[in-house]
């Protein structure tokens, strides 16, 4: 395995829990070294009208890191199903209004419309009903946490500070290599000879954070997100933490706080929820008290994950997975578990 990011973490558990034991490979000292180093991240499912792939995918991967939350991380400390309220705004259009679901619908249970409380919650128009979408299974996590909890395991072995280049990897002779190197994916395969050119495209991003006081009530009890996002109430070792963002900076792949990161998230923030925009104004023109992380997540053009055997007729048992996009937390574990499948079934 190379990379210890949530892709490589999920991969090496989902075959350590089948029996493998699993050498990781990671740059860094310790893991979730790149995008999954990300302090917190919403996990919810897609939304489609059509009910596309990304959708089927991505309620699959809601309902597998929850249950791995719920049996190995700590509630209201790693993560929390708080719920999500989805705006359907997309800079100054809105996306195509959402019926109603209906009983026999694959949504039930996932979508619905929200409600009054929720609505005054979010400060939003109660009218505008529906033009939100409210995720019951929605949540945040901390990435690390997640990360941890995966890796813990007697049959998984990290080992940091190792940066391999593809003839590395390949000399060391293992017999299963899995790639989970996001978006250094395409830096790694252009030394590797046979393999196929993914296409990934790097797109960096930076969310902007800050710590609030317990009492605040002018903030929803629930996650937020459809033009950036807004976490609150996360417990941090330096008290409670908000979280909003974040920005979008496709083919870039250099990942730096800056001061217009922060502009662009608090535009996107006035849109989404303008109340509790208002409530942080002040602490967001005080750069003492405002905190920034920055990353380079990689997406595939697409936009769907890719996991799958990376040349099977001149690579044989070489793997990769990346490109989870914005979905990481949600993604890696459904689609970690089919690729340990599609590579047991291999090994046979
Ligand atoms: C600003 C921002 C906000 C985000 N918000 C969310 C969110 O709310 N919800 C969500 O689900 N996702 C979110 N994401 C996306 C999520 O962070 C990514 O999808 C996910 O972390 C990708 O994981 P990965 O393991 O594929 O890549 P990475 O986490 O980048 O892992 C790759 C690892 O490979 C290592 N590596 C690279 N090259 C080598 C080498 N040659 N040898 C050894 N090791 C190497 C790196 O050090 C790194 O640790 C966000 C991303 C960003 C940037």
């Amino acid at each position: 395995m190379v990379g210890a990011g949530v892709a490589g973490a999920a991969i090496a558990r989902a075959l350590a829990d089948k029996g493998w034991q699993v050498d990781v490979f990671e740059q860094a000292a310790t893991p979730a070294a790149g995008a999954s180093g990300v302090p917190i991240a919403v996990v919810s499912c897609h939304v489609s009208v059509d009910d596309n792939p990304l959708s089927q995918l991505t309620r699959a991967g809601v309902q597998r890191v929850l249950a791995f939350a719920e049996k190995h991380l700590v509630k209201g400390q790693d993560w929390l199903d708080c719920g999500v309220l989805e705006r359907r705004l997309d800079g100054h259009s809105k996306k195509k209004t959402w019926q109603a679901v209906t009983a026999d619908s694959v949504w039930h249970g996932w979508v619905s419309t929200p409600t009054a409380l929720q609505l005054a919650q979010a400060g939003l128009d109660l009218n505008a009903a529906h033009d939100q979408l409210w995720q019951a299974r929605g949540a945040w996590i901390k990435p690390l946490s997640l990360i941890q909890a995966l890796l813990n395991h007697p049959s998984i072995h990290f080992q940091g500070g190792q940066t391999l280049k593809a003839t590395e990897v390949a000399a060391l002779g293992y017999p299963t290599v899995v790639l989970a190197l996001g978006a250094h994916t395409s830096d790694f395969l252009a030394d590797l000879p046979h393999a196929p050119d993914l296409a990934l495209v790097p797109v960096a991003g930076q969310i902007s954070w800050g710590l609030h006081d317990a009492t605040n009530k002018a903030f929803p009890a629930f996650a937020v997100n459809g033009y950036g996002g807004f976490v609150n109430h996360v417990p941090t070792a330096e008290g409670w933490a908000w979280y909003s963002g974040a920005t979008f900076h496709r083919g870039q792949t250099g990942a730096k706080v800056t001061p217009q990161d922060h502009a662009e998230n608090y535009a996107k923030f006035q849109q989404l929820l303008p109340q509790a925009a208002r409530q942080l104004e002040a602490q967001w023109r005080t750069p003492d008290s405002l905190r920034g992380w920055s990353g380079v997540r990689c997406t595939s053009v697409n936009r769907m994950p890719v996991c799958r055997a990376l040349n099977p007729a001149k690579l044989p048992s070489w793997y990769v997975l990346t490109a989870l996009g914005s979905r990481g937390l949600t993604l890696a574990m459904v689609c970690a578990e089919r690729l340990a499948l599609e590579i047991e079934l291999g090994s046979d």
